[in-house]
């Protein structure tokens, strides 16, 4: 019988699939490394299996140990999905601006949810990085991660997400390129492809326009999941040959076009990946081949990316798409 034991042995081992109609005209191959095909729908699985392993054996975690962090999203989906089945119990922290599905999706795989006020300065004891430094201290048995400062979070791209585009690419990958929030993701997989080519292939992150890594200060910009308004130890610069910025605009076209051109359902630090994929691309040759990452799914996303009216409202497209039982006869 083929079967896993566990849902945790199924995150990893991602396919690569060819870019076909947003890769016309363009002589490099283009593969995407389709990451919401892990259990918890993102990259962050791998990441959240690592740190936890991790600060087991290195005592930090206990049976009947709690895990405490500030996050919103596909870490805290990794954290928590890895958490139950070792038995731990999972405390996140979130500004109220994140939404209620987001909020219920954390709950449903069995963890807490502690809201508070966005509108309050990062220093005020109210604010998210307060009260989750607070519960890590007065929580008995409390681990906080920290996907920012953990060395475990890259070192698991190094072990697993590097090591699969060298195989899966039989070692013929010239060009890596992925969104860089944490850092984590480039800094792993970029180390690991240095080194195992020796420094043949390039490593190529794509920032949102404004951030940090392209050069800005952190400018409000909508993509969700990269960029930072501060350089995150996570982040080694030294394994990265380039940087390309993408707007909000160019990512979540390209987002929408990776949907319905290509059926892959992706959230908009994906389209950001694609769009500097695609700029790298206009200027290689026919043996280049370039794999760029997807770190999670597009459903997580429906009332914005996908949504027309709020695509609309921010001026990324003119028209909406929705039509009438008329429009569709016509
Ligand atoms: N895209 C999404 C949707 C993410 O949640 C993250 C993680 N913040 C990233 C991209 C960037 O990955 P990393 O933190 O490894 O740089």
């Amino acid at each position: 019988m083929k079967y896993a034991n566990s849902i945790l042995e199924l995150i990893g081992d991602t396919p690569l699939v060819k870019l076909g109609p947003l890769a016309e005209g363009l002589a490099p191959t283009i593969l995407v490394k389709v990451e919401y095909l892990n259990p918890g729908g993102s990259s962050k699985d791998r990441i959240a299996s690592r740190i936890i392993d991790a600060a087991e054996a290195e005592g930090k975690l206990k049976p009947g140990g709690t895990i405490v962090e500030p996050t919103s999203g596909n870490t805290g989906i990794g954290l928590a999905l890895v958490a139950q089945q070792r038995g731990y119990r999972c405390v996140f922290v979130l500004p109220d601006k994140v939404g209620e599905e987001k909020r219920n999706v954390l709950r449903a795989y069995g963890a807490e949810v502690v809201v508070t006020p966005t509108s309050v300065a990062p220093d005020s004891p109210e604010s998210y990085y307060s009260v989750s430094d607070r519960l890590a201290r007065e929580i008995p048995g409390a681990f906080k991660p920290d996907q920012y400062s953990n060395p475990n979070g890259p070192l698991s791209h190094y072990e697993t997400t590097g090591p699969e585009i060298w195989r899966d690419t039989e070692g013929r990958v010239t060009h890596f390129v992925a969104g860089v929030g944490t850092g984590g993701t480039i800094s792993g997989v970029g180390r690991y492809l240095k080194e195992v080519s020796e420094g043949r292939v390039q490593i190529i992150g794509a920032d949102p326009e404004g951030s940090v890594y392209s050069g800005g200060s952190g400018r409000p910009y909508l993509v969700e999941g990269v960029g930072e308004d501060f350089w995150p130890s996570a982040y080694d610069g030294s394994v990265v040959d380039r940087i390309i910025a993408s707007s909000d605009a160019e990512s979540f076209d390209i987002t929408r076009r990776l949907a319905r051109e290509e059926g892959l359902l992706v959230g908009g630090s994906s389209g950001l990946a694609v769009s500097a994929a695609l700029k790298l691309a206009a200027d290689l040759g026919p043996d280049d081949i370039v794999v760029v990452l997807l770190p999670d799914g597009g459903r997580g996303y429906l009332g914005k990316v996908f949504n027309d009216k709020w695509m609309q409202s921010y001026g990324f497209i003119q028209l909406s798409t929705e039509k009438t039982v008329g429009d569709v006869l016509k």
